[in-house]
């Protein structure tokens, strides 16, 4: 049975259409070449460009969209259900304009926001170090002020698109005043000083490049700096609100297509003289995983209606974002079983879906940081 989704209007379902049919015939061929190749499709991402997709959220003013996340998190969703590389490519990208786009001037808005949501451009989100992880306020990379400039120094870690972004949205350290002294900077991919180190080996999403980036007295002008100085961690948490809700997107679209691929393969299979999925064994592990496949869905969209709405969801965020990415892990481990010694081959796409869950219970905040947001509410 074919998922359906529930959609505001019939542009928003064209639109999803549209999405579904350029992951099919542009997206679909390449997945397992690049990511065992670990080879980023930056041409993909240039495609997703000129649809318009990098720019879905953001202000029409500037060349956005201004679509609802309600319907941007379903294309995220859609993008993930068949290459998470991608999906987390757009969400990334998102991200690193965050700031500029809700906290820029206006002046600094109309200067780079219409080339940085044109669709040419990739972004980079520079917060993690390799002494800050769960704890970014502790991060030690600086940006000193030196006349109409300021220099920044240091190493940022985990950075997704590090060495490919043509620029970075840079958390570094203004100021020894803890988390409020930290501000944000945009910095192009290539200001002299600035590197990226040979790629991280990982366990899944091959595709997708995760470097070092080094800051080596990497100067830029005052006016780069997003914000007042100090605001950078404010910003930068606000930025992986959405983002959470981008990764549970990304885990749903993971789930999904584990579950397809599941039940595609159990209605074929056959031992004992029938299909495998008229076991009850192998049934009841479907419905379960399509039952936690759809409350992740009806959780992150949840959270996505009330941010559309102006309602605080930074808690239901964390809720999405912790229980889509549990389910992607369960119900992908799952779609493994179902396909019995197949599905621990490379023969079949649900061993690589599975490693690509992982990581989602990991950025934007492990899922403990994220019981730690949810439990604070509750204070
Ligand atoms: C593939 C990939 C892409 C990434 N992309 C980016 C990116 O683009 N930009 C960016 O800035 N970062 C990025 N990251 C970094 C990512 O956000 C961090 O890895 C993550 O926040 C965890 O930090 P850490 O790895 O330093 O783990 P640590 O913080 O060292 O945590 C280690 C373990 O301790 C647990 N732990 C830590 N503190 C607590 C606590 N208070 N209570 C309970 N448990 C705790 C954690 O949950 C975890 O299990 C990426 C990481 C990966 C792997």
């Amino acid at each position: 049975m074919t998922m359906t989704r529930l959609l505001p209007s019939r542009e928003d379902e064209d639109m999803l259409e549209t999405i579904s049919r350029f992951a099919a015939s542009e997206m679909a061929p390449h997945v397992a070449e690049n990511e065992e190749s670990g080879t980023f499709p930056r041409e993909v991402i240039g495609k997703l460009g000129a649809l318009g997709v990098l720019s879905l959220p953001h202000d029409e003013a500037y060349g956005g969209s201004a679509m609802d996340d309600e319907v941007a998190l379903q294309v995220v969703e859609e993008l993930a259900r068949t290459w998470a590389t991608v999906g987390v490519a757009v969400t990334v990208h998102w991200a690193s304009v965050h700031p500029l786009w809700k906290w820029g001037t206006d002046e600094q808005r109309k200067r780079w926001l219409p080339d940085l949501i044109g669709g040419d451009l990739l972004g980079g989100f520079c917060l993690s170090e390799p002494e800050a992880g769960s704890d970014p306020g502790s991060m030690k990379t600086t940006a000193t002020r030196d006349g109409d400039d300021y220099v920044i120094s240091g190493t940022k870690a985990w950075i997704t698109h590090g060495g490919d972004a043509d620029f970075y949205t840079v958390m570094a350290r203004t100021s020894d005043d803890g988390a409020r002294g930290i501000s944000c900077f945009l910095v192009p991919g290539d200001a002299p000083g600035l590197t990226a180190a040979l790629p991280e080996k990982k366990m899944g999403l091959t595709g997708s490049r995760t470097s070092q980036v080094q800051f080596d007295h990497v100067r830029v002008a005052a006016d780069r700096r997003i914000g007042a100085e100090g605001k950078g961690l404010s910003m930068a948490l606000d930025a992986l609100d959405t983002g959470r809700l981008c990764i549970a997107a990304v885990s749903t679209g993971l789930a999904q297509a584990a579950l397809d691929q599941a039940a595609e393969y159990a209605r074929t299979r056959e031992q004992f003289g029938q299909p495998i999925i008229d076991f009850q064994g192998v049934s009841f592990l479907l419905a379960d995983m399509s039952a936690r496949t759809s409350a992740a869905r009806a959780l992150y969209l949840d959270a996505a209606r009330r941010k559309d709405r102006g309602v605080p969801y930074t808690r239901l965020a964390a809720e999405a974002k912790l229980f889509a990415s549990d389910a992607a892990m369960g119900v992908t481990t799952d779609a493994v079983q179902v396909l019995g010694g197949a599905g621990y081959t490379k023969d079949y796409p649900v061993e690589r879906l599975m490693r690509e869950a992982k990581i989602m219970q990991i950025f934007e905040g492990t899922n403990q940081i994220q019981r730690h947001v949810i439990g604070r509410s509750y204070r």
